[in-house]
């Protein structure tokens, strides 16, 4: 399986503040410019932690170069270990997604998040995956390779990169 092209741009979804270095360090270093979404703040203990955890994934992202991160607010994307929490929240977490692509600029851009056992386990993690995947399988395909608001190349080589 060919390696992404990290010298174009790289989307990264997360679910905790944290995923990134703890899942995704080898993203982090070869990534010329990496902007992560981290779905969540962490805060399944309390607000003041998700607060806390906020802030500590901001000063993370600082330390590497060409590294951005945000957490944005979704309604009903939470920490939580409970399944099935994110349901039915999939087309608000794609939207915010989809915004953060064309604000890379509509280039070629790399997608990674976890795999489908979420790397550990967690089921935010694997919500992750499941909402891309869902996303990325359903994307029109343009035969002539324009209009849509993306162009999907080589899907049918699409399968996704483990990170180790
Ligand atoms: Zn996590």
């Amino acid at each position: 399986m060919e390696a992404p092209d990290f010298n174009v741009d790289t989307l990264l979804v997360t679910a905790h503040p944290d995923d990134e270095v703890m899942f995704f360090t080898p993203v982090l270093l070869a990534a010329k410019r990496c902007l992560i979404l981290c779905l969540t703040d962490g805060g399944f203990r309390s607000r003041e932690d998700g607060e806390l955890r906020r802030r500590e994934f901001k000063d993370s992202c600082k330390v590497y170069d060409g590294v951005e991160g945000i957490v944005p607010r979704i309604d009903g994307v939470e920490d939580t270990p409970k399944a099935g929490t994110w349901s039915g929240r999939e087309r608000a977490i794609v939207k915010v997604m989809e915004s953060k692509i064309s604000d890379l600029g509509g280039k070629v851009v790399n997608i990674i998040t976890f795999d489908e056992g979420g790397v550990s386990g967690h089921v935010n993690h694997c919500d992750c995956c499941a909402i891309l995947r869902s996303w990325f399988d359903n994307l029109p395909v343009k035969k002539d390779g324009c209009g849509g608001a993306f162009e999907v190349r080589g899907k049918e080589r699409s399968e996704p990169h483990r990170v180790r």
